[in-house]
């Protein structure tokens, strides 16, 4: 385990210390499981990233969940009108914690080349996002790119932070309670 987990490891004989917080980091980075919410073309690349030449089950991530209450890995794809803001928001509220969002695509990330009334310039308008993948469409690589950094975070992410007072107030600075 020492090769893996990049903690403070305390080796002695039949046994072996390091801290719970990277082991549960460690753990939770290399299973996460995705919820697709596409509205249009970058689920095709999504879907390129899912099938066997790019093939995401190599991080852990082959089981799409389409219950967000079975997912901890939002990832927005796609144009999101401003009516659809609501229920991507209540999606991700239906979310458990932890839950981390990747906005995929220059749509998602800022609406794209869609500057107009219609759409929304953005997710990050509506949830807090994580990571954001650029491109128009991202290759598939670039959303393995992004699932690697987001495990990245997940893996160095504090058991304690999403209690923290700051999350609670970034969480509220979208108007979204924390029980
Ligand atoms: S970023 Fe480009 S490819 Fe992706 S949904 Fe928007 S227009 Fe389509």
């Amino acid at each position: 385990m020492s090769n893996i987990v990049q903690a403070p490891v305390i080796n002695g004989e039949g046994y072996q210390l390091t801290q719970l917080d990277k082991v549960i980091g460690l753990a939770r980075s290399k299973s996460l499981w995705p919820l697709p919410f596409a509205t249009s073309c970058c689920g095709i690349a999504f879907m390129a990233t899912m099938a066997s030449t790019y093939d995401l089950a190599r991080f852990g991530s082959e089981r799409p969940s389409f219950s967000p209450r079975q997912a901890d890995m939002l990832m927005v794809m796609g144009t999101i009108a401003k009516k659809m803001g609501p229920v991507l928001r209540q999606v991700y509220e239906q979310m458990a914690e932890p839950r981390w969002v990747i906005a995929v695509g220059a749509c998602a990330t800022s609406g794209g080349v869609f500057d107009t009334y219609s759409v929304l310039q953005g997710i990050d308008k509506v949830i807090p996002v994580d990571v954001y993948v650029p491109g128009c469409p991202p290759r598939p690589e670039q959303i393995l790119d992004g699932v690697m950094k987001l495990q990245e975070l997940v893996k160095n992410e504090p058991m304690r932070r999403r209690n923290s007072p700051e999350y609670k107030a970034l969480l509220a600075s979208y108007g979204i309670v924390v029980n």
